[in-house]
């Protein structure tokens, strides 16, 4: 049976000719026409189908006759193949059709991404989410009116009985409730007493219940809810920026939004950053609801995920919290989408299709009529200046909740007071650490940088070790013997001579990373029960809620991080953040670069001092007087804001401009050399548009391909897609070489 809702407006009839587009998850630029035999003539868009394609099958979805999309983003059209030529459908699967919605959505995630709309829908039909589901368990009931001559025995008596009495029962428990043998009940089903009939599993998600734990709230708080609240009630699209420092309880408070949309009878939606974080949103939520919520994520087991896209498509699930890609699930009665912690570059997927999540979860917010929250202790840039032009909305919350204070932030000037030679720890921040311990409280270094020392150099003759396959340096892994690449997974042992002078014994570590601080703090802080959070050592979103709850129940004295401590947790005992490397975000000549910083390190701070015990955060920098220490220490963060706003906006930098990249990369140098050059050469000349390179990228090689960038810089009011696709359409790649678009980059290396 296929499925079909009475919300599917577009039952479109089908075409006279009987040819239906049908969108594969390929790279194509579109979909492809197909014929519509006479048995399927029921077929309509969002029907997904399988159809040959050359020797194989495929599944597809059946597209729309005509686009939707706004002029400027509907790709060319396609020369029409004579109707003689094309294949039939092969068939329709028995799966609930993807909605209207979910299809412009991915149109427009194509056209505005210049990705092939096939592989954005493929992230919609994960293929496994689409595999059949096992048969349900089958059960028995008695038959209404039983044989004549039926021969009753005691047992089958009893069996009869239980039958009768309640839900169908399979044949191992209906024989284990009526102490009988399997063979009694199957000699009532070849007598015809015993009518075999299906179990329907339970529904997966059980429905939250919005009066289940709901918060006291007052002051800002309430306001804030009330507001939220009618913005789901309005049942249309709007955009709201929630903004509030670390503990102000901004994630109470859209639960109440959730609960306003879980009451009107639609779906709410939750992006976060990093699924590390969702055990612990998940059990926040089901204290709040009494039910879990439906999660999705790339480590989702194969048939939680059926099971999932299935539930989402026909509403059992209320509530999905999840990873950017739950963006492309079928919801079909979508009434509210909450993106916490929008200001996090993990938004951004940087490969395949390359799209920001926060950008795209407004777009589906308004293609769903439904209002989207963006929420965050340190918002965007970007979302500041919608703001500020008047298209979102702002709402504030003032203080942290209850008791808890903010944490006092200092600098600690590492030219004043230095480690001692070969350590990185300050001499009073390891005196402050010693002081949280011996009170009995916690305390948390953080540095933004996985294994031992992020370069090995030779003392003897210099040299760096480096990845063979990308310009990068080797990180050293010391737990694991072994010296690393972050950006393409090479390893090799570490060697015990220099590979280019071989003297022994002379590779030198450089600089820390988390393994080498964890080192120190053990030798320094001997007696401390210490536990090392890094996102290579914590294995899934298990491990780390495991780490998380040992913290909370006291079992740890000192946390030692990369940047999976800074995210949302909530740990009431800690007292002390030191940050070993608060400069260390700042170079690279990243747009961004400040603004990341500052953002990264209040979140970090932020896990100080949640509760009664006041918090304290110690920076360590070489740079005190920078902008971002100086933002840190005031919490002043408006002002910092408006200064960064006021560097961007003469050169019509984002969020004033519009930025495009390209990125060429081949094995061949001279290949991607060629074609960046003939990118620079049919570079679009006009008003309001600028081009930048080609030029190197800082990753000149990354996984053996030379790479090279050119990154267009456009006014606002200039739409980049239609040019990017005119000035790509003019350039033929040189053997090899691949041409990689980048809208609204997030990352220039
Ligand atoms: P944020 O998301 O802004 O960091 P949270 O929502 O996590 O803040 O709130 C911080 C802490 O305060 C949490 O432990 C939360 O349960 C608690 N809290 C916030 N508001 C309330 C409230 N109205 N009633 C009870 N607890 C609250
Ligand atoms: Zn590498």
């Amino acid at each position: 049976m296929p499925h079909r809702n009475a919300s599917q407006p577009d039952l479109l009839p089908t075409p006279a000719d009987g040819r239906v587009r049908v969108m594969l998850t390929l790279p194509f630029a579109g979909p492809l026409d197909y014929l519509l035999p006479p048995r399927l003539a029921d077929v309509r868009p969002g029907d997904i189908v399988s159809v040959p394609l050359g020797r194989r099958t495929e599944t597809g979805v059946v597209w729309d006759a005509t686009s939707r999309l706004p002029p400027e983003f509907t790709p060319p059209p396609q020369k029409d193949v004579p109707t003689a030529r094309l294949k039939p459908v092969a068939s329709r699967l028995d799966l609930p059709p993807l909605p209207a919605q979910l299809r412009q959505f991915v149109d427009w995630v194509a056209a505005y991404t210049l990705s092939p709309p096939g592989m954005v829908l493929a992230m919609a039909l994960r293929a496994n989410a689409l595999a059949p589901l096992p048969r349900p368990a089958s059960g028995w009931e008695p038959v209404p009116t039983p044989p004549t001559g039926l021969r009753l025995t005691p047992a089958r008596h009893r069996v009869l009985d239980i039958a009768a009495s309640g839900a169908p029962l399979t044949t191992t428990e209906l024989a284990r409730r009526a102490g009988v043998g399997a063979a009694v009940i199957r000699g009532l089903a070849q007598a015809g007493a015993l009518q075999a009939v299906e179990i329907a599993p339970p529904p997966p998600f059980a429905s939250p219940d919005p009066a289940h734990c709901p918060p006291v709230l007052e002051g800002d708080q309430a306001t804030v809810a009330t507001e939220l609240r009618a913005r789901v009630a309005e049942n249309g699209f709007s955009i709201t920026l929630l903004e509030g420092v670390t503990g102000s309880g901004k994630t109470e408070i859209y639960m109440e939004a959730i609960a306003a949309c879980v009451e009107a009878g639609r779906q709410a939606l939750v992006l976060l950053p990093e699924i590390a974080l969702s055990a612990q949103w998940t059990g926040r939520f089901a204290r709040r609801f009494g039910a879990e919520p439906a999660l999705w994520h790339s480590d989702l087991g194969s048939r939680l995920r059926r099971v999932t896209w299935r539930a989402v498509a026909d509403g059992t699930a209320r509530v999905v919290v999840g990873a950017r890609s739950a963006l492309f699930l079928p919801f079909d009665q979508l009434g509210l989408i909450i993106v916490d912690e929008e200001h996090e570059t993990a938004f951004k997927q940087e490969d395949g299709v390359t799209y920001h999540a926060r950008d795209m979860a407004v777009v589906r917010a308004r293609m769903s009529r439904a209002p989207v929250v963006l929420v965050s202790a340190t918002p965007s840039l970007e979302s500041l200046a919608n703001v500020g032009a008047g298209r979102y909305r702002h709402l504030k919350l003032g203080a942290r909740h209850g008791n808890a204070s903010m944490p006092d932030v200092e600098t600690l000037d590492m030219r004043a007071d230095p480690p001692e030679r070969g350590l990185f720890l300050s001499p009073t921040l390891t005196g402050a650490i010693n002081d949280a311990i011996g009170r009995g409280e916690q305390a948390m270094l953080f540095l933004n940088r996985r294994g031992y020392a992020p370069l090995t150099l030779c003392r003897t003759c210099g040299h760096r070790m480096q990845c063979p396959n990308c310009t990068a340096w080797l990180v050293e892994h010391r737990a694991r013997h072994i010296l690393t690449c972050h950006h393409c997974g090479y390893d090799e042992p570490i060697p015990q001579t220099c590979p280019k002078c071989a003297d022994a014994d002379s590779l030198t570590p450089i600089g820390p990373g988390v393994e080498r601080i964890t080192e120190e703090a053990r030798a320094t802080f001997p007696d401390a029960r210490i536990l090392v959070m890094a996102s290579d050592t914590l294995n899934g979103p298990a491990a780390t809620a495991a780490a998380v709850e040992r913290i909370a129940r006291r079992e740890i004295d000192l946390v030692i991080g990369t940047q999976i401590v800074a995210k949302g947790w909530h740990f009431p005992h800690l007292t002390l953040v030191g940050i070993v490397d608060a400069d260390l975000g700042l170079g690279g000549g990243d747009l961004r670069a400040s603004e990341r910083t500052v953002q990264l390190l209040h979140q970090v701070a932020g896990r100080a001092g949640r509760a009664e015990a006041p918090g304290r955060v110690l920076l360590q920098s070489y740079v005190p007087d920078h902008p971002v220490m100086q933002a840190l220490v005031s919490g002043d963060f408006a002002s910092f804001m408006e200064q960064e706003a006021e560097q961007r906006r003469p050169g019509f930098w984002p969020p004033y401009g519009r930025l495009a990249a390209l990125i060429v990369s081949a094995e061949a140098p001279d290949a991607a050399d060629l074609t960046a050059r003939a990118l620079g050469q049919n570079a679009p000349r006009m008003d309001g548009v600028q081009v930048l390179g080609p030029a190197p990228a800082p990753l000149a090689i990354l996984r053996g391909r030379h790479r090279f960038r050119l990154l267009l810089r456009a006014r606002r009011n200039i739409a980049v897609q239609p040019i990017m696709r005119e000035w790509l359409s003019r350039v033929k790649p040189e053997r090899g070489a691949r041409i990689d678009v980048d809208i609204d980059p997030v990352s220039f290396l």
